[in-house]
C-alpha cells in the first residue's frame, strides 16, 4: 500500500508568493527574489510531505499565477498578441507569463490579459487557453523538467503532476471558428511525448494526469480522444507508470471508458462520490491499482478515520493491499494551508479547532490512514485514532453544532413559508403605491470602499478605535452617500455598504454557526486569496443584523432606502460548509435566518429589500442530471428568505457573471419583484433569455461594467437601454450598474451615475 497526495497549496503557509508577486507586479522588487520565493515554497512543500511519510509526491503542482496557464506556456500555445512582449524587451519568461495572465501595459505597449474562468465547481479560477483553428503546440516551457530535476536534488524522486491533454483541451476555448478544440490532440500529443521522454530520461518512475473531465458528460469524440491519447502513450512509454486523477465527481458513465484506459493506477473522488467505489472495483481489470481518494480536498473538516479505515478495508478485501493506495480527494490547493496558524482562541475556539484539518493536516491524515491499515506502528497509530474518534464524538454531540429550536423549524416548515402572499400580478399592482418612475434608477448596493473607509475598520479591529469612533465614521460616510445620492436624483438609494467587509463574511460574523480562521487562505485567482467562512453548526440569527444602519440612512432621507441581504444559496457557495448533513439544510437554516432579518426590515419601515444571490449559478452541480434537484432547494431557499412579508414590499435580488439561458424558469421561479442583472459587456444579450421567456417580473439589467475606471458615455447607455427596451416592455426596466461599486474609486463613480441618471431620464421622454 502506497500514499500519495495530488497537489499542495502553493501560496505558502504565510501567502508569501501572494506578497512577493504583487511587490514583483508594483516594481518593487526584481524577478530573481520572485524565482527564490517559488523554490522556498516548493522546497518546503516536499519536505514537509516527506517528513509527513507519503510516498508519491507531486512535483509541477507550485505555480507562480495559475497551473492551466503553466500548461499553456508550457506547450506554447501563447496568444499572437503577446510576440511583441518578447520580442520587445528580451523580457524574462516570468514577465511573458504574467503578461498572458494579467495583461500588459508598458511604454508604448497595451495587451490585454487571457480570459478567466471557474475551475469546475470550486472557486479556484483558471486561465482560459486560447486555441486558433491549425493551433500549433511545441514544448516551450521546461517548467516540468525543471522541477522534477529540482526535487530529484533534494532526494526526492517525485510524480509530475499534468493535466491530461483531453482535459487541457476542454479547458480551452475556440477563439476563431472552423475547428474544434478536441481535435487538436493530434498536434498537442507530440508535445507530451517529448515532455514525457525527457522526464523518463531524468528517470521519472511516476507520472499523473489529471483528467477531471472523466467525471462529467463527454460527447462521443470526447471518448475517443480519451481512447487515442493514452494508446499513444502507453505505446511509447511502456513502462511508465501513470496515475490517472480523476476527481469533483463520480466517473458514472464514463467508468467503462476510463477503466479501459491503459493506466497504471485510477485514482477516485470517494468524497464526493462514496458510493462509486464498489463498480470502480468490480471494472478496475487485473493488475491496476486505485488510489482512494478519502481526505476531503474540498473542506476544512478532519476525517472520519474509522469510517475511511472501513473503506480501506473493504477495496484491500477485495484487491489485495499491494493494489490499494490512499490519497486526498482532489488537490490540496482548494483546502487552506496549516491549521497550526491558527492559534488565537477568542478567535477560533479550541472545540471547533478539534474538528478541523488544513492541507498540512490532511497529508498526515492519509499517512495515518495507511499506518491503521497495515498495522505499522501499531502503538502511535491507535493513538492517533482514539484522539480522532474522540474528536468526531465530540463533534457529533456538540452542543455548539446542535440547536434544537432550529431544526426544529425547518422541521415544521410549509409550503406556504416559501410563497409570498399573492402572485406578481397583484403585488405589482400594490407596490404601484411606491409611486417609483418608469426607468427607475439605483445601484445594487455597495459605494467605494476606500483606502480610509478599509483603514478605519483595520484601526477598529486592532482595538485602535473605540466602537463609537468607528460607528460615527461609518454613519459620516454613509450621510455622504445619502446626500450625494439625492443630489444626483437617483430613485432609489442605499446606505453604501461602508460597514461591511465582504458580503458573505459580514452577515457570518453576526449569525451563530459560524466560525473564521485568521489565516485560512485559499488561492481563488493568481495573488488573491479567500478565506471562507466556517459553517459548523446549526444557523440562526440571535438579533437584527443590518436594521440599525439601513433605519439610519433611510432616517436621512425622504427617499426609499434599499435594504441589502447576502441570499441563502450565496452564503452558503462561499463558505465551507457542515459535511455532516445535506446542503439542502444548511441552506434552508440561512434561509429562515434571511428571513427574520427581511421581517424586522419591513417592521422597521423598509419598503424595497435586495437579497443578493450571485452564486445561484456558480452552485449548479458538475453534471446536468442533478441541476434539477439542485435548483429545487436553492430557488426555495431563496423563497423562504425572501416570503415573509407583504404584498406592497418590494423584494429585489441580485445576480452577476450569469448566464440565464438553462435556467431561466428557475429564475422565475424566485419570483422576486425586481432581479438586477450583470449585461452590460455582453450588449444586452444576456437579456435575450428573459424576453425569450416572457419574464413577467422587473429587471434592471446592468447598463455599464463596474470592473474598469472607465467613465461610460450617456449616449452608450441610452444606446442599451433602447436596446433591452426592443426585447422588454419599459414598464418593467430599471436603471443600474452591473454590479456593486465597492472597488471603484468616487470620483469615477460620480461621474458615470450621473450619466447613468440622464440616461434614465431620456429614456423617459420616450415613453
Ligand atoms: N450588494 C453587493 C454589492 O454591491 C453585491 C455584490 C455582488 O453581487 N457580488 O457589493
Ligand atoms: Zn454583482
Amino acid at each position: 500500500m502506497q500514499t500519495q497526495n495530488l497537489g499542495y497549496p502553493r501560496i505558502g503557509s504565510q501567502r508569501e508568493l501572494k506578497k512577493i508577486c504583487e511587490n514583483y507586479w508594483a516594481g518593487k522588487t526584481g524577478y530573481k527574489n520572485v524565482l527564490q520565493v517559488g523554490k522556498n515554497i516548493r522546497h518546503e512543500n516536499w519536505q514537509l510531505q516527506k517528513e509527513a511519510g507519503i510516498d508519491i509526491i507531486p512535483s509541477n503542482d507550485f505555480s507562480f499565477y495559475d497551473h492551466v496557464l503553466d500548461h499553456s506556456l508550457m506547450f506554447g500555445a501563447i496568444p499572437k498578441r503577446y510576440n511583441e512582449v518578447i520580442l520587445k524587451k528580451g523580457n524574462a519568461e516570468l514577465d511573458l507569463y504574467f503578461a498572458m495572465a494579467r495583461g500588459y501595459q508598458k511604454e508604448d505597449l497595451d495587451v490585454v490579459a487571457m480570459e478567466m474562468t471557474k475551475w469546475f465547481d470550486t472557486n479556484y479560477h483558471y486561465i482560459v487557453p486560447e486555441f486558433y483553428k491549425d493551433q500549433p503546440f511545441k514544448l516551450f516551457s521546461t517548467k516540468i523538467i525543471d522541477e522534477f530535476y529540482e526535487a530529484k536534488q533534494l532526494g526526492i524522486k517525485s510524480k509530475p503532476v499534468l493535466i491530461g491533454p483531453v482535459s487541457y483541451l476542454l479547458l480551452g476555448k475556440e477563439k476563431e471558428s472552423g475547428f474544434e478544440k478536441i481535435d487538436l490532440f493530434k498536434n498537442l500529443l507530440p508535445v507530451y511525448i517529448e515532455i514525457l521522454t525527457r522526464l523518463v530520461a531524468l528517470d521519472a518512475e511516476y507520472v499523473q494526469f489529471d483528467e477531471p473531465f472523466l467525471t462529467l458528460d463527454l460527447t462521443e469524440k470526447e471518448q475517443a480522444a480519451y481512447q487515442h491519447v493514452y494508446k499513444e502513450i502507453r505505446k511509447a512509454f511502456p513502462k511508465l507508470k501513470i496515475v490517472l486523477a480523476t476527481y469533483f465527481e463520480g466517473l458514472g458513465n464514463n467508468l467503462a471508458l476510463t477503466t479501459s484506459l491503459p493506466v497504471n493506477i485510477l485514482h477516485i473522488d470517494l468524497v464526493r462520490a462514496e458510493s462509486q467505489l464498489e463498480t470502480v472495483i468490480a471494472s478496475l481489470g487485473e493488475d491496476r491499482i486505485l488510489s482512494l481518494g478519502l481526505v476531503d480536498g474540498r473542506n476544512i473538516w478532519k476525517n472520519d478515520f474509522s469510517k475511511s479505515s472501513a473503506i480501506i478495508n473493504q477495496a484491500v478485501q477485495k484487491l489485495g493491499s499491494e493494489r490499494v493506495w490512499i490519497a486526498p480527494s482532489c488537490s490540496l490547493i482548494h483546502s487552506p494551508v496549516d491549521l497550526d496558524n491558527e492559534t488565537d482562541e477568542q478567535n477560533l475556539a479550541a472545540e471547533v479547532k478539534q474538528w478541523l484539518s488544513f492541507a498540512k493536516q490532511k497529508v498526515t491524515e492519509v499517512v495515518i490512514l495507511k499506518k491503521l491499515a497495515t498495522q505499522e506502528s501499531p502503538a502511535s497509530t491507535q493513538q492517533k485514532l482514539e484522539e480522532n474518534l474522540i474528536a468526531i464524538n465530540n463533534r457529533e454531540t456538540s452542543t455548539l453544532i446542535h440547536n434544537q429550536a432550529v431544526k426544529q423549524r425547518v422541521q415544521a416548515l410549509e409550503e406556504k413559508d416559501a410563497e409570498r402572499l399573492n402572485p406578481f400580478s397583484t403585488r405589482k399592482v400594490k407596490q404601484q403605491s411606491l409611486n417609483l418612475p418608469q426607468y427607475a434608477t439605483t445601484t445594487i448596493g455597495s459605494f467605494p470602499q476606500t483606502i480610509e473607509v478599509r483603514s478605519w475598520r483595520a484601526k477598529f479591529k486592532k482595538g485602535l478605535f473605540t466602537t463609537e469612533e468607528y460607528n460615527s465614521l461609518i454613519a459620516e460616510e454613509t450621510a455622504k452617500a445619502v446626500k450625494w445620492q439625492e443630489e444626483i436624483d437617483l430613485d432609489v438609494l442605499v446606505h453604501g455598504e461602508f460597514e461591511r467587509n465582504d458580503m458573505v463574511e459580514y452577515f457570518g460574523e453576526q449569525l451563530a454557526g459560524f466560525a473564521f480562521s485568521k489565516n485560512g487562505w485559499v488561492q481563488s485567482y493568481g495573488s488573491r486569496c479567500v478565506k471562507p467562512p466556517i459553517i459548523f453548526g446549526d444557523v440562526s440569527r440571535p438579533k437584527p443584523m443590518t436594521v440599525k444602519w439601513t433605519s439610519y440612512a433611510q432616517s436621512l432621507t425622504s427617499r426609499y432606502m434599499k435594504g441589502m441581504l447576502t441570499g441563502p444559496v450565496t452564503i452558503l457557495q462561499w463558505s465551507f460548509v457542515r459535511n455532516d448533513q445535506p446542503r439542502a439544510e444548511t441552506c434552508t437554516q440561512i434561509a429562515l435566518a434571511i428571513r427574520d432579518e427581511v421581517v424586522d426590515l419591513e417592521k422597521a419601515g423598509i419598503k424595497i429589500i435586495q437579497i443578493d444571490e450571485p452564486a445561484i449559478r456558480e452552485g449548479l452541480p458538475l453534471r446536468k442530471a442533478d441541476w434539477q434537484n439542485y435548483l429545487n432547494w436553492a430557488v426555495k431557499a431563496f423563497r423562504i428568505s425572501a416570503s415573509g412579508v407583504q404584498d406592497e414590499t418590494q423584494i429585489h435580488t441580485h445576480m452577476c457573471y450569469s448566464e440565464f439561458n438553462d435556467i431561466i424558469q428557475n429564475i422565475a421561479d424566485m419570483d422576486a419583484d425586481v432581479i438586477t442583472i450583470e449585461t452590460s459587456r455582453s450588449q444586452m444579450e444576456l437579456l435575450d433569455a428573459f424576453a425569450d421567456f416572457k419574464y413577467p417580473n422587473e429587471i434592471g439589467p446592468g447598463v455599464y461594467d463596474i470592473h474598469s475606471p472607465r467613465v461610460p458615455k450617456r449616449e452608450e447607455m441610452i444606446t442599451l437601454l433602447q436596446k433591452a427596451q426592443s426585447v422588454i416592455p419599459a414598464e418593467q426596466l430599471w436603471v443600474n450598474p452591473d454590479c456593486g461599486l465597492k472597488t471603484r474609486g468616487w470620483d469615477e463613480t460620480k461621474k458615470a451615475l450621473i450619466e447613468m441618471v440622464e440616461a434614465a431620464k431620456e429614456m423617459r421622454k420616450t415613453v
